[in-house]
């Protein structure tokens, strides 16, 4: 799929002008890979001994503030390859996570059967929170009818609702997370997504367009995050960047040992996400979410320039057919008309602070949180 304008692309990675505060040296090298480069030296150490010494430093906090309870740590799992080995390298050493997952109507069966086969194998305690199929619908209609931009705020909060609901249950200070820089250190543009935490703005916009009341979906906003960081000491550790970690790799050992079937692209184990991301995200805003984690996988040798570009200019899918047969499966789940999704796809977009938002609220926060020098949990 090819979108319409000239676009500058960068020389090094394959970011363009799509994303509004792209810049450019006068090599044509942009600053999305460059401030890639400087975080991935903050975050992975590049000495194996040091990283190893990281490791086991981590692992022994998280076993002692975990000792006389059931639990050691929160892994929320997803299905995909990143969660999923979180899980597996975890348990490898000796750590006792809770796995958490969290169904929101969408799940591919292919990330059921991942989940149910790794929890099995390695004898995890599996908490599943489901939100109801009407709410969930209800909301996202709701969110549809706005036209944000960013509709898996929905996704996003609920699961760090869950995740962080279920830490502070057990008293539990560790959340370790499949959030790396190997495959995902590059940045989103600020403006393809919105504040994750923003409870008002999910409510409000509910409210505005007949949506329903928040009954099983399990929203947090700022104010409860900032309990479970500030109170609850709750942290939030981007766990595969304290090994060595390499996606092919494993995939293959979660295949040969637990049955796992992978996916074509990153965070598609959710049809929506699959279909939101590869289709109407990029048809209806000009967003295309392939573009950051391409460029990631260029800028650490997974992947060549020249691959990564041939792969944008091709559809979000393995195949025509596949796209269509997502396509299909979203309208009929939706009960919508091929000319209500043409519909929403031409409309154009409004800003998700049109509505009642607490994302002022947040960035008043995190400036004093910056300038009281404590440390931010990271979302994500
Ligand atoms: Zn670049």
């Amino acid at each position: 799929m090819t979108y319409p304008g000239n676009h500058q692309v960068c020389t090094r990675c394959v970011m363009d002008d799509t994303a509004a505060d792209i810049s450019f040296d006068a090599e044509g090298v942009c600053n999305y890979c460059g401030e890639f480069l400087k975080r991935l030296d903050h975050y992975v150490d590049p000495d194996p001994a040091a990283r190893q010494g990281k490791l086991e430093a981590l692992v022994a906090k998280v076993k002692e503030q975990g000792r006389g309870k059931p639990y050691d740590c929160i892994i929320g799992v997803s299905g995909g390859v990143d969660s999923s080995y979180t899980l597996v390298r975890a348990k490898q050493l000796g750590l006792r996570p809770l796995a958490v997952h969290m169904d929101s109507g969408w799940n591919a069966e292919v990330a059921a059967n991942n989940i149910a086969n790794l929890v099995r194998g390695l004898g995890v305690d599996l908490y599943t929170h489901v939100i109801e199929w009407p709410e969930i619908r209800g909301l996202m209609e709701a969110m549809f009818a706005a036209d944000v931009r960013d509709v898996e705020v929905l996704y996003d909060n609920a699961l760090a609702g869950v995740v962080y609901g279920q830490a502070a249950k057990y008293g539990l200070h560790y959340i370790l997370a499949g959030s790396n820089m190997a495959t995902e250190g590059m940045r989103m543009p600020g403006e393809w997504t919105w504040h994750k935490l923003d409870k008002r703005n999910i409510v409000g916009i509910s409210k505005q367009f007949g949506g329903p009341k928040l009954k099983t979906f399990p929203a947090i906003g700022t104010i409860k995050y900032a309990k479970h960081i500030l109170i609850d000491r709750a942290h939030w550790i981007a766990f595969l960047d304290f090994i060595d970690y390499r996606k092919d790799a494993a995939i293959e050992e979660l295949q040969r040992d637990y049955g796992y079937k992978p996916y074509a692209y990153k965070h598609y184990e959710s049809v929506f996400t699959r279909f939101w991301q590869g289709y109407m995200l990029p048809r209806k805003f000009g967003y295309d979410k392939r573009k950051p984690h391409l460029a990631t996988l260029v800028m650490t040798g997974e992947m060549t320039r020249a691959e990564a570009l041939q792969k944008i200019t091709e559809i979000a899918y393995p195949s025509q057919r596949e796209l269509d047969a997502d396509k299909t499966y979203f309208l009929k789940k939706m009960g919508w008309s091929e000319a209500k999704l043409e519909d929403y796809l031409n409309r154009p977009e409004v800003r998700h602070d049109a509505y009642p938002s607490e994302a002022a609220l947040w960035e008043r926060l995190l400036g004093l949180y910056r300038r009281l020098n404590l440390k931010v949990g990271r979302l994500r």
